[in-house]
C-alpha cells in the first residue's frame, strides 16, 4: 500500500479497484412482488466465506503478485468480491460485465496460486480459492 506515515496506508487505489468490479447487485428485471429479490437457502449458502470480508486488504498486501503489479492486477481482496457477485444467484450481470472485465492478462491472471493471501486473512477466509473458482468458471464457459 502507499504509505502516508507509520501504520497509516493510503487505500485510495485499493478502493478504486474495488469500485471497478461494480460491487453491487445488478438486474435487468424487477422482482415479482416489486419489493425483494429472493434467493434459495442453497444459493444464499454459496455466499458464506465471501460476504464476511471486511476489506482490510491484509490479503492483497501479502500477495507478491500484488506487490509487483498492483496498478493493473486487482489482488485477492477485490477478486474475492468479484467472485462474490459473480455467483450471487440474484445478480444478472455475471455473464456480461463481470466476466468480461476479468478476461485479460492482468486483472486476475497475475494470480499464481502462491496462497499467501489465504494464509494471511484474519477472518479465516480463502481468497485464493475464490480466484481459482473464477478461473475455473471462465475456463468452462
Ligand atoms: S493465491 Fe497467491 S498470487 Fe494469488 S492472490 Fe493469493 S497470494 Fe496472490
Ligand atoms: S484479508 Fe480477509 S478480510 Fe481482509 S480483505 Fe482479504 S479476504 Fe477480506
Amino acid at each position: 500500500m502507499f504509505v502516508v506515515k507509520d501504520l497509516v496506508p493510503d487505500l485510495t487505489h485499493f478502493y478504486k479497484q474495488y469500485k471497478s468490479i461494480q460491487p453491487y447487485l445488478q438486474r435487468d428485471s424487477v422482482p415479482e412482488d416489486g419489493k425483494e429479490n429472493l434467493q434459495s437457502i442453497a444459493d444464499r449458502k454459496k455466499l458464506d466465506g465471501l460476504y464476511e470480508c471486511i476489506l482490510c486488504a491484509c490479503c492483497s498486501t501479502s500477495c507478491p503478485s500484488y506487490w509487483w503489479n498492483q496498478q493493473e492486477y486487482l489482488g485477492p481482496a477485490v477478486l474475492m468480491q468479484a467472485y462474490r457477485w459473480l455467483i450471487d444467484s440474484r445478480d444478472q450481470a455475471a455473464g456480461k460485465i463481470r466476466k468480461e472485465m476479468l478476461e485479460n492478462s492482468m486483472s486476475m491472471y497475475r494470480c499464481h496460486t502462491i496462497m499467501n493471501c489465504t494464509r494471511t486473512c484474519p477472518k479465516g477466509l480463502n481468497p485464493g480459492k475464490a480466484i481459482a473458482e473464477i478461473k475455473k468458471s471462465l475456463a468452462l464457459q
